[in-house]
């Protein structure tokens, strides 16, 4: 069963590639981002504390994404075996903790992916989707200040999971078919998803690092 980081700036398909590659695999579809949205709409003690930040586009303390985070981690683990992680971590502490944690019990995550387009396109999606869904932190001021704690924040991760050959690097500025089609590739050529009927890679095709270690 997969159990996925997706990695990647706001706007750059996490929440879409998510959710097709959670119909796909039949793992759990574990949003920070939804999760912290339904704290907030609850009105819940929890929702006031992070309102704030998510507003401004600030990370919120990594103490309060733990306590939201890990209960849901495990029950996906308990009902499906497998998750897709859309959100998280997004932090070198974040991402320290839930190698901890997953080692602790045993959910350790094997493949992390992330996902890239240019900085224009990626402006133009959130404000394009801020007139469909009315995203309260999909603002152009927002939106710059989400891209730049990104790349201060989150882009280490990318360094991190590559160096433990668990990392797939994808291109989102084309059709969603193409991302999708590279996506089951490498997961079927790592043994994450069955072969698809005629669409095997031979074993010799594996790519570098498909053995690596595991790690969340
Ligand atoms: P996007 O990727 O478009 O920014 P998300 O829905 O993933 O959208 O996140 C929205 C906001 O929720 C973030 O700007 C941040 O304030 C908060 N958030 C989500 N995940 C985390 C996390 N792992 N750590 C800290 N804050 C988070």
């Amino acid at each position: 069963m997969v159990r996925v980081i997706m990695l990647s700036p706001p706007g750059a398909g996490k929440g879409t590639h998510s959710k097709w590659l959670t119909l796909q695999t039949g793992a759990t579809h574990i949003s920070s981002g939804d999760l912290l949205r339904d704290e907030v709409a609850r009105g819940s003690e929890l929702g006031r504390q992070v309102a704030d930040y998510t507003e401004r586009g600030d990370l919120v303390p990594d103490e309060l994404i733990f306590r939201i985070l890990a209960p849901a981690v495990v029950a996906a683990a308990r009902h499906t075996g497998g998750y897709v992680l859309d959100g998280f971590p997004r932090t070198m502490p974040q991402a320290l903790r839930a190698a901890q944690f997953g080692a602790d019990l045993a959910l350790t995550s094997n493949a992390v992916i992330y996902l890239t387009a240019p900085e224009e396109e990626l402006v133009s999606r959130l404000l394009d989707r801020a007139l469909r869904d009315g995203r309260t932190d999909d603002t152009l001021g927002v939106i710059r200040h989400r891209l730049a704690v990104f790349a201060k924040e989150t882009a280490p991760l990318v360094d991190y999971y590559r160096s433990r050959g668990i990392l797939l690097e994808l291109s989102t500025d084309r059709p969603e078919a193409e991302v999708q089609a590279d996506l089951l590739d490498w997961l079927q050529a790592r043994g994450l998803m069955p072969p698809t009927a005629g669409h095997a890679r031979p074993d010799h095709a594996q790519p570098a690092g498909a053995n690596a270690t595991e790690d969340l």
